[in-house]
């Protein structure tokens, strides 16, 4: 019998597979797309119907080739690509390059790669869905056209070359930079809080009690300088306090839902600190299979680009059992928890993210992780777990307290507290937080209505309002997916290319605008206002999820988004003008603002009084790549050995981070553990945390010819 054919995207999808599909199967990868848009012309006929014109990959000749002769022998050609609109599109340009025969393709989709779930999709293939397909084109023809159009525009009248503006991504820069506008424009408010440390006489434990007002007003007193501060501590002076009401409620706390693809992100993010991208790259590796010494290859999690928290109910089944065997029947709700989909979008992928099984628990696959794999495993199996877990129970306890001033008037003091019962899911899981939060738990002594208090001391402190905080990539991606705008698989990628494009750089983890993103921002939110208009940029995104469900066409879609577009672009071609990008220095030849320039040899300060005032010198050159050690940038910079001058690359943050490397940094990390990867010969690279080796992957999918 001829063996049958199966094509992956990865290899480390295909050795799974292999090992699963055993005898009678070839498995081969064709290692992501084999056709894609040109990359030195627009590749879109816009005339003739938006009709996209596809090119085989050079490097993907030899694979094809393979493929085709591999075809012809086969008696079936299973195409097993990944479950969604990308996946879908490998498998569909692949059958087109290779031309195989439509009689023996068949699409096969699974969202674990297990045993059970692939001899379940090879019993049941399809053909391939075309819907989702067109989806995938109107995606790359939309942001061809974008940024095609808009990076010249940019090298004109912002910076030369090196500069693009996406679609999605330009929202997402605004974003940031309204942000700083905001924290720019924040004005601080004095006000202050006086804290009671009270007790039932003569031995009671301590608690502290916060001022709320006076008793019988709804409102807050306001406490705006210490001049008032002093003015009710004045008044206190003598008071008598007591007890006025006591309130018990119980609290019952339900776990967080499985992870979807932008929670895992955001929680990854909180508790690990892995970015985004490296998220993926790490999820990824655990989805297309580990090799488990005596197990063989198994896929550890269900497919990490998703926006749907439904369970399986073999998976419910399995944590049920499981939580009960290892916790007790307490720890498990009386009926499964079923989990449906907030966010928008077409469900593609129509599962959480999730270990294949529970039953692997982390530290029985701990040998066979590397530690990034092991740590976001983990969190993933906790979190899992945790979602069919029971409800964790609080007793929470509110006081009123009131001080009854000797000129009668009484002040109201309020204390809580709170103490866990049942812990329920919070036993393996704890959901992150962006920002730190005051908690009020810890116990309260027991307090009756009507106990007298003796008050120990009173505690004023000062305090400010704080401006918004700036987004991290965590709290970015919740943003955007509030929005609307993004789907899994672009989370990631909007993230990591705003700051590769130097728009944005990370500041202990925040996400700051540069100067240049500032330029960027400002210069399209004038002239294009739907690229930057939030809900614009969601409303193209449902009109693709409207493609995949085959309820509207692509040509379509892309002639109403192209029609307006193409008129603001002849219209900011004529009219904007050049931006100059403030350095931050001052000419010290004639006072004027020093802005950065991009010239035929590079970027360097120029006075803005140019050509009345001819100053200019070097400016530090951003490498795109982040300091392994801070998270700084790393920076070209020039050594002087005796008359000559080598550039080397250091951390911007020197002299408080002093890592160097002669070595220029690359902007992609290593696709193996997510570290700094440096350029060797060629097109070569190494990593400096492992001992990866290798052509890294490629940054961004557009183009960006220089000048
Ligand atoms: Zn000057
Ligand atoms: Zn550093
Ligand atoms: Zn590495």
């Amino acid at each position: 019998m001829p063996d049958r054919l199966v094509i992956v995207e990865s290899p480390a999808k295909a050795r799974t597979l292999a090992h699963i599909l055993g005898r009678g199967y070839v498995v081969k990868a064709s290692k992501g797309h084999v056709r894609d848009l040109p990359k030195d012309r627009m590749g879109v006929r816009i005339d003739n119907h938006f009709a996209p014109l596809y090119i085989t990959l050079p490097e993907k000749r030899a694979v094809i080739k393979e493929v085709q002769g591999l075809a012809r022998k086969a008696e079936a050609v299973y195409l097993a690509t990944d479950p969604d609109r990308e996946g879908e599109a490998i498998a569909w340009h692949l059958a087109q390059a290779a031309r195989l025969d439509p009689q023996k393709v068949r699409r096969v989709a699974f969202h674990e790669i297990t045993e059970q779930a692939v001899k379940e999709a090879f019993r049941h293939p399809r053909s391939i869905d075309m819907n989702l397909v067109e989806a995938q084109q109107a995606r790359r023809i939309l942001d061809r056209l974008v940024g095609y159009s808009l990076s010249p525009f940019l090298w004109a009248k912002v910076w030369r070359g090196s500069l693009s503006a996406g679609r999605v991504q330009s929202a997402a820069l605004r974003l940031v930079v309204e942000r700083e506008r905001a924290i720019q424009a924040f004005v601080p408010q004095e006000y202050w809080t006086i804290t009671a440390h009270l007790r039932r006489p003569p031995q009671g434990a301590v608690f502290p009690a916060r001022l709320f007002g006076l008793v019988g007003e709804k409102e807050r007193l306001p406490i705006p300088n210490e001049a008032t501060v002093q003015d009710v501590l004045a008044r206190l002076e003598g008071a008598r306090w007591r007890v006025a009401q006591v309130r018990q409620r119980e609290v019952r706390q339900k776990p967080p839902p499985p992870f979807i693809t932008s929670t895992l992100q955001q929680e990854a993010w909180r508790k690990l600190r892995m970015s985004a991208r490296q998220t993926m790259l790490i999820a990824q590796q655990l989805y297309e299979g580990i090799p488990l010494g005596d197990q063989g290859v198994v896929g550890l999690i269900t497919y990490m680009r998703t926006d749907s928290p439904h369970v399986a109910e073999t998976a419910q089944a399995e944590a049920r059992d499981y939580i009960r065997a290892r916790w007790g029947n307490d720890y498990i709700p009386p009926t499964p928890r079923v989990y449906t989909a907030t966010t928008k979008g077409a469900q593609e992928a129509h599962e959480a993210i999730r270990p294949t099984s529970v039953k692997r628990e982390p530290t029985q696959v701990k040998g066979f992780l590397t530690p990034e794999q092991l740590r976001l495993y983990d969190l993933i199996w906790k979190r899992f777990i945790a979602s069919q877990m029971a409800d964790a129970v609080l007793d929470t306890v509110e006081v009123e307290v009131h001080a009854q001033t000797t000129a009668g008037t009484a002040y109201l003091f309020r204390a809580t507290g709170s103490t866990l019962k049942f812990p329920g899911f919070r036993t393996v899981y704890e959901e992150g937080k962006d920002e730190p939060e005051e908690t009020a738990e810890g116990a309260l002594p027991p307090l009756g209505e009507g106990d007298a208090l003796e008050c120990l001391r009173l505690e004023p402190a000062q305090h400010f309002t704080q401006p918004p905080p700036r987004y991290t990539e965590a709290s970015l991606i919740r943003a955007l997916e509030e929005r609307g705008i993004g789907r899994p698989s672009t989370y990631a990628p909007i993230v990591s290319t705003i700051q590769e494009r130097g728009y944005v750089r990370r500041e202990n983890g925040r996400l700051v605008p540069t100067p240049l993103g500032f330029a960027v921002n400002d210069l399209l939110v004038h002239y294009f206002p739907n690229i930057v208009d939030y809900r614009f940029t969601a409303q193209m995104e449902e009109d693709l999820d409207a493609i995949a469900e085959g309820k509207r066409q692509r040509v379509e879609v892309l002639k109403a988004f192209y029609q307006p577009f193409a008129q603001d672009l002849e219209r900011a071609k004529a009219s904007a003008e050049r931006v100059l990008i403030p350095s931050g220095e001052t000419c010290e030849e004639c006072g004027r603002p020093m802005v950065v320039r991009k010239g035929r040899y590079g970027v360097f300060l120029s006075c803005s009084g140019y050509p009345q005032c001819r100053n200019a010198k070097p400016y530090r050159v951003k490498t795109g790549a982040v300091c392994p050690q801070c998270g700084g940038d790393l920076v070209e910079r020039k050594a002087r050995t005796g008359k000559n001058t080598r550039p080397f690359y250091g951390c911007a943050n020197y002299p408080t981070c002093n890592f160097t490397t002669n070595r220029r940094p690359l902007p992609q990390p290593c696709p193996s553990c997510g570290g700094l990867l440096v350029a060797r010969r060629g097109k070569q690279a190494q990593c400096v945390s492992c001992q990866w080796k290798g052509v890294p992957p490629e940054t961004s999918e557009e183009p960006t010819p220089e000048g």
